[in-house]
Order: C-alpha cells, then structure tokens, then sequence
C-alpha cells in the first residue's frame, strides 16, 4: 500500500505533485533545496547550485489560458505572456489557496535515494536529506522526481576546437542575468534555441555588435499569432491535431512549412532549419526578425574554431575582434542524487520512462519523474497529468494493462536525453500525449457524447485552444468550475 510519498523539488511540478498526492489521500513530504518555492521561475542574482537560473526579463512562451493548472486560472489582470515574477505571484496563489505549503521542507537538499533492501516486494525508498548539515534518512512508499531539467549546463567544450586558446571571456547561458556589463562589446551568441534568440535580442540594444550562431536553425516564431492571438491558443487545438493525422504526410509538412514561415520567411534571415519539416520545437521571439533586419544581430552558421580574438565559422568566414561568447547550448539530465542513476539514464546518456515517467526496468512503478518532456503545450498542465497519472499508478488504480505487460512499449513512449543540436528527441504531441494520460485515469473528454449533451462546449473543446481546464472536465479530479473556465478562456484572453 502506498501511503507516503517523497517528492523532490517545488518548482511548478514538485507543487503539482503534493496537489494530487493529497487528492488521493496520500501523505506526501516534499523537500526543496532552497528557500523558496517556484523553481526555475523564482529569479536569483546568481546561479544557484543545483536549481535552475532565468536572466531578469525572462517572460512565458505559454499564454496563461494554456500554461495554468487545470482548476485554478489566471486572475483576469494577469497579461497573456508574463514576467517571471507575475507567474511566481501566480504560483504563490496556488500554493496557498491548497494549502500546498506546510508539505514541504525548505532548504533540504536531497542526496540519496535507494532502493530498500526488500524493494522487490515493497517498494520502498530509502530518502537521504540534509539540512544545516544534519543528515536524515527516511523511508517512503514511492518517489515523485521533480528537480526540474534546465539545470546541469550541456556545454560541449570539444565540439568547439581552439575555445582554450580563445582570450576572451566565454560562459554558459545558464550565468546569463542582464545586458549592462556587455555595453559596447562585441558578442557571440551561440545556440538558436529560446534562451539564444532572447539573450542574442536583448544584448543587440547595448552591444557594439551581436553575432547569432546556429548549427542547424529553428523555426521562431511570435507570440503574438494570426488576428494577435496568443500563438499556441491559435495553434495547440484538437481539430489541428486530427488534420495532423488525417492529412498525407506530404501535404502536413508542406502546411507545416507554410505556417511556420507565415511572419517572414525563414530562409532569407539565415533561420531556416536543416530539416524543415521536423516538427522539431520552435523558438518564440516576437523581435529577433526584426533586430536582424536592422542588423544588430547577425545570423552566424556553426562555429569550426575559436582563436586567441577571433572566430572561424564553417562558411569559411572569419569574425574578428570578438569579445564575449555565451554558450546557449542546452541542458544535460542528471540526477545526482540516485544512488543508482542507471535507473533512470543508461550509460549512452539517453533516458527511457515508460509513458514519459516511469523507469521500466523497476520491479515495483513506484518512482515518477515528473517534467522531463518538450512539447508545445505547457510544462504547468503537462506535469500536473502526469502526477494525476503516476499517483494513480502508485495506487495500483490505472486503467493501463499490467505493469509487466506494457513492458514492451512502443518507442513514441521513450524519451532520450538531448544533446546540442538534437532537442527534438526529446519532443512530443501534446495532446496526444495528454489524452493517452487522461484516457488512462478516466479524465479525457468524451467528445461525442458531449456533442449530444452540450454542443457548445464540445465544439470549443474540438476546434478552440486546448486548455488544461479540459483535463478537469470529468472523471476523477472533475473540478466544477472546468466548463465555465472553457467557455470563458478567450473572454480572459482579450481582457
Ligand atoms: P524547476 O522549476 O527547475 O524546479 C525544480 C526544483 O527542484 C527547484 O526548486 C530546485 O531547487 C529543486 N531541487 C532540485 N534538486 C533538488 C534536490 N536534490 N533536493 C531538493 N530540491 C531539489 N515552460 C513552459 O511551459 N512555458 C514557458 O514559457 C517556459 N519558459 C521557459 C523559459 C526558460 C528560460 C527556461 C529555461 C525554461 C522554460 N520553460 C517553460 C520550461 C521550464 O522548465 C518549466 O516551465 C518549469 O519551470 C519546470 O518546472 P519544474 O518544477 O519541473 O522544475
């Protein structure tokens, strides 16, 4: 019987999983590193050891109608995109209105987690913490990993030849905080992802000159999407999913394309993705098409060698007088606080969890990793059906076959690590992983029927944004204000 559970971190997800432990009548005991709650959103002057670290003017690429917990909205005030700080307000409100709080232990770091010697029929944990120095070990039922996966800089310093000899100062994006020190400098910004384009946008206001580097491009795209609707309230909806599946692959990725390039196109900025048609995940800019046209920021292709000053590019071109060069190259998973971290990383670095969360090859499903996909829907909504999920799965109560039965997964299921330059690995469908989740905890919406019963709001659950309060609709963990929140969603948005 499961009745404690460890969580690990409350960031956004560690929160989502002391919500639906409790839901469930489990105990749940979460420990947090440091002092405060948020996770990555919370923003620190310095890195922080072991926690993710955000530059000052970070702001969600998710509008809050998509990116909030399923049965608590943004209040109406609350802009589509936010600051950093506006969305830590919003998860302070969460915590409190659920009384989230007195579940967790502040600044206690989690150092070891085993299995018990007589896992193989309890599954239990042995949990090693510390705080001010004093070690504890206690032992749960089941383990919920939520320490976050934008935290251990992926700095692949030998895909860069000659960056020892480079003179200048170099670092990963992960120190990045604020433009002002980089005044009148000449920048390398290395990496097209959203932290790349987003530090690359914000130097070109105070820098000499800004050098953008991308070994394979990326599609960027705005926030603000067709009729200056929230891009994913436009584009994350059932009915483009179901044309995703219907339409011949040729015809898809043609339209896929055509979309992508909707704001400009892509080719004649230097953007263009290697393969196009990956549906590899976008960047959001609303200002690097811009900022490139009035050429403060350059487009670059790979890097080949860094010299004492300068940079050689694989084109063959040479840049001279370079003074800085951010490394925006990515995240690497670790888990250091595994004692057996083969659990969940094979030696290669790829990662295999079953739906997404759970390691296979334990005896008994009671370790969830919470967190660890890429899709275009939200990480909020995400996390929090996954923990619905795995608690459900602690419970022996899912709808699933047996455990040792779905062993033999299909490879959609398996989520690898990603290096520079493959993130799409790590990518997914959300809606289709969502309702294989809610599908399998009686939670997604029964469309037909619901066209029978209620046309209107089964007509905006099939062509309107998918929100997360479609989640909550039904079954268990039905929350009564689901459909009202539904046929409100865009009303919230143009206020
Ligand atoms: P985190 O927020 O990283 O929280 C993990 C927590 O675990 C931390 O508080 C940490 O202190 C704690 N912890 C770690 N290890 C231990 C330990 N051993 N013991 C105790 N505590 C520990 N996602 C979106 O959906 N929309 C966005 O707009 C968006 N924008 C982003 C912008 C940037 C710049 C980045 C880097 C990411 C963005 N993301 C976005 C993805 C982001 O990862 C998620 O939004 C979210 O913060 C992940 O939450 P989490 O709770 O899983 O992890």
């Amino acid at each position: 019987m499961v009745r404690r559970v460890a969580v690990v971190g409350a960031g956004v997800s560690g929160l989502a999983a002391i919500k639906c432990c409790r839901e469930e009548g489990l105990e749940p005991t979460c420990f947090e590193r440091s002092e405060d709650i948020g996770g990555l959103w919370r923003y620190a002057e310095r890195a922080e050891e072991g926690r993710a670290s955000i530059y000052r003017t970070v702001f969600t690429n998710s509008c809050k109608e998509m990116m909030c917990y399923p049965d608590f909205p943004f209040p109406d005030d609350h802009p589509n995109y936010m600051h950093n700080t506006k969305l830590q307000e919003y998860i302070w409100k969460f915590a409190e209105h659920f009384d989230l709080l007195r579940h967790i232990r502040f600044k206690t770091l989690v150092t070891k987690i085993k299995k018990r010697p007589d896992f193989s029929v309890t599954g239990q944990w042995d949990v090693v913490t510390e705080k001010e120095g004093k070690k504890e070990t206690e032992v749960f039922d089941a383990v919920m990993i939520c320490s976050g996966h934008h935290v251990y800089p992926n700095f692949p310093a030998a895909s860069f030849p000659g960056i020892q000899k480079f003179k200048g100062c170099y670092f990963h994006s992960r120190e990045y905080k604020e433009p002002e020190k980089f005044r009148g400098k000449n920048v390398l910004v290395i990496g097209l992802g959203n932290s790349g384009c987003d530090i690359a946008v914000e130097l070109s206001t105070v820098a000499s000159q800004v050098y953008l580097s991308s070994r394979s491009g990326s599609w960027v795209m705005s926030r603000v999407w067709e009729d200056g609707y929230p891009w994913d309230m436009k584009i994350v909806t059932r009915f483009q999913t179901w044309l995703e599946t219907i339409l011949p692959r040729a015809l898809s990725d043609w339209l896929y394309v055509k979309r992508m390039n909707w704001p400009f196109k892509h080719e004649n900025f230097g953007l263009m993705p290697v393969d196009g048609t990956l549906r590899k995940e976008p960047v959001f800019n609303d200002d690097l098409p811009s900022r490139i046209a009035c050429g403060v920021v350059v487009v670059k292709p790979n890097v080949k060698e860094f010299r004492e000053t300068s940079v050689l590019f694989q084109d063959g071109t040479v840049q001279e007088d370079v003074d800085v060069v951010i490394f925006a190259t990515g995240y690497s998973f670790c888990y250091p606080f595994m004692e057996d971290d083969s659990i969940i990383k094979s030696r290669d670095n790829t990662i295999t969890l079953y739906k997404s969360i759970l390691p296979p090859q334990l005896e008994k499903p009671t370790l969830a990793v919470i967190g660890l996909v890429q899709s275009l829907g939200a990480i909020i909504p995400t996390s929090e059906l996954q923990c619905r999920w795995a608690v459900k799965v602690f419970q022996g109560k899912w709808k699933g076959t047996s455990w040792a039965n779905d062993l033999a997964f299909p490879s959609s299921d398996v989520v690898r690590n990603y290096q520079y330059g493959t993130s799409n690995t790590l990518q997914m469908d959300y809606i289709t992983y969502m309702d294989e989740l809610a599908t399998a905890i009686g939670a997604k919406p029964n469309l037909p029927k619901l066209l029978l019963t209620d046309p209107r709001l089964a007509l905006e659950i099939f062509f309107g944004p998918c929100t997360p309060y479609q989640f909550r609709l039904t079954g268990p963990g039905k929350w009564s204000g689901a459909r009202r929140a539904i046929l409100t969603q865009w009303d919230r948005t143009l206020r």
